[in-house]
């Protein structure tokens, strides 16, 4: 039986968690007069002064619905950099441990094992962009704690293999990983829906695409009441503001928006597919389970910065390992997609 806590560093399993002046009572009236806050108010107009709640009850219970998960399997971070961070504090012991990804793949990993230093073993993705289970067997060895798997996957927009990750849950005895961070602009069902079947799965959302709400930094992470207890013991003891609960919580009325805009973000990805399929110097245009491209073309970089000059930002993925020639296009307004096709069609 798979147990997080057999995972855990050692200096953790005898820690002493930060309690919140608020811990031994749960009421929201009374005299408050054990944190030292400003009992008068806050300069602003509206009132800030109170710590914020550390587990962030009611976003959870609400998320809870809106995702159909039970609040006790969701944990809330700064992102998703902050659960991916938490992870390496918790599981991967510097210079010892090491973790498996599957380059080309989200940045964030990579750079949050050097800050950690752990070790990044890179198992490269198969020719077709799908997990290389075989490779990925023999990297793995007694000191890996997690393996990160994203699908749709950044860079190269698609979903890998589901029976792969499945394979991969099943023999692994360590965190898996799942970065479903795109899962709003592909079809299939989400692993968070599954979190019992497999008690070492841990899955990755975030409010920062689909929702349109990346300048608040929030981040979910779906998984078993025991791996999110671990989180919950070293993460900082207020991680999310008061002012981004507030504010998510109030957008969570709007869920009609946020399905309007995914839906027309899936029929600019279907114009700008095809536009792009008339661009003659794009070579290969990648299928997409998200809300971006990976093309390849000749002379990617020069094609990049002449862009920059006219103001259309792209993102240059043309030295990275199987993305040779390759720049990851987001999906825009009608408006920016048909600049971005015609700056295209005219340079030279
Ligand atoms: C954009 C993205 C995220 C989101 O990160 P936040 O810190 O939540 O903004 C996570 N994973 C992948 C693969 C991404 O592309």
């Amino acid at each position: 039986m798979f147990d997080p806590n057999a995972l855990l560093r050692t200096h953790l399993q005898k820690l002493v968690p930060y309690s919140s002046a608020r811990d031994d009572y749960k009421g929201n009236e009374g005299v408050f007069l054990d944190a030292n806050e400003n009992s008068l108010g806050s300069i602003t107009e509206e009132d800030w002064n109170r710590y914020p709640d550390p587990y962030q009850k009611e976003l959870k219970a609400r998320i809870g619905e809106v995702k159909e998960i039970d609040p006790k399997n969701i944990f809330l971070g700064n992102g998703s950099d902050e659960p991916i961070d938490l992870l390496f504090r918790a599981f991967c012991e510097p210079g010892k441990d090491n973790v498996i990804i599957n380059p080309p793949t989200y940045g964030m990993y990579k750079v949050s094992a050097d800050i950690n230093n752990v070790e990044a073993r890179e198992v490269l993705l198969t020719a077709e962009y799908d997990l290389d289970i075989e490779t990925i067997k023999c990297a793995v060895n007694e000191n890996t704690k997690i393996i990160f798997i994203c699908s749709p996957n950044n860079p190269t927009g698609n979903d890998v293999s589901l029976d792969k990750i499945e394979e991969i849950l099943c023999f692994f005895n360590g965190i898996v990983l799942v970065d479903e961070a795109y899962v709003d602009f592909t079809i299939r069902q989400s692993f968070a829906l599954r979190l019992e079947e497999f008690p070492n799965l841990l899955v990755l959302q975030t409010f920062s695409k689909a929702w349109g709400l990346a300048a608040l930094r929030l981040g979910m992470a779906f998984a078993s009441e025991e791996i999110l207890a671990i989180l919950n013991r070293i993460k900082a003891p207020y991680n999310l503001s008061g002012l981004v609960q507030r504010t998510v919580l109030k957008a969570l009325e709007n869920l009609e928006k946020k399905d309007k805009m995914v839906d027309q973000i899936l029929k600019n990805r279907e114009f700008l597919g095809e536009a792009l399929k008339q661009v003659p110097m794009i070579k290969t245009i990648y299928p997409t389970d998200s809300n971006f491209f990976l093309v390849k073309l000749e002379n990617a970089s020069d094609v990049y910065k002449k862009l920059i000059d006219q103001k259309i930002i792209l993102r240059d993925r043309s030295k990275v390992a199987l993305c040779e020639g390759g720049i990851r296009i987001t999906v825009g307004t009608e408006k920016e997609n048909e600049l971005l096709i015609d700056a295209l069609k005219n340079l030279n």
